[in-house]
């Protein structure tokens, strides 16, 4: 299963609905420095509630939402190869903000969009992207903390932590 396309309307850098098509086993998305190459990666990070704000380079959730053209909503969507489409709205109001979730079209939980993703092996604790920096980050940490991060993306960190709660109960 991959992603086939992703709608973006109006979070970041994308004032206009955009559509991105990405392609079974590899994509490449090049641009100048700024271009919004990054903001893609953020858009799928959001919509699939893989990461909080700080993780999207943006202070608090509102500030996801495009400063240039005065509307009060971002939105995301992904579809996926078996035609599952999840989207993320955010809205902002006077009292705060909204964040609604759909899947296949209908309103859901957030839980409900995390559930869907842990059946495919993706969950928001898992190391999902390799983000800008990360390469040197990984190349520069001690071979334990390496270690961690090989554990996590073979799936043996998961067992390790259930070992320890087992242990200690
Ligand atoms: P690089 O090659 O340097 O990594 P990039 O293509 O990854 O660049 P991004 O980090 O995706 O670039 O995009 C940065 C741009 O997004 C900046 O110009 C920034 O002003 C713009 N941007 C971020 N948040 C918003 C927002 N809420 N509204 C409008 N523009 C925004
Ligand atoms: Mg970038």
């Amino acid at each position: 299963m991959y992603i086939t396309h992703l709608e973006i309307d109006n979070f970041k850098s994308f004032a206009r609905k955009t559509k991105i098509p990405f392609f079974e086993g590899f994509t490449v998305i090049s641009g100048p420095n700024g271009s919004g190459k990054s903001n893609i990666i953020d858009s799928i990070l959001f919509v699939l509630a893989l990461s909080g704000a700080r993780g999207l380079r943006a202070e608090k959730l509102t500030d996801l939402i495009n400063v240039n053209t005065g509307k009060n909503t971002a939105e995301v969507g992904v579809t996926f190869s078996d035609g599952t489409t999840i989207r993320r709205r955010i809205k902002r109001t006077p009292a705060g903000y909204y964040s609604y979730n759909y899947l296949n079209g209908r309103l859901c939980k957030q839980g409900d969009v995390i559930e869907f993703l842990a059946k495919l092996g993706v969950k928001p604790e898992g190391y999902n992207v390799v983000m800008q920096g990360d390469i040197t980050r990984i190349m520069e940490m001690s071979d334990g903390e390496r270690r961690k991060i090989i554990d996590e993306i073979a799936g043996v960190a998961e067992f390790d932590s259930k070992r320890e709660q087992a242990l200690s109960e």
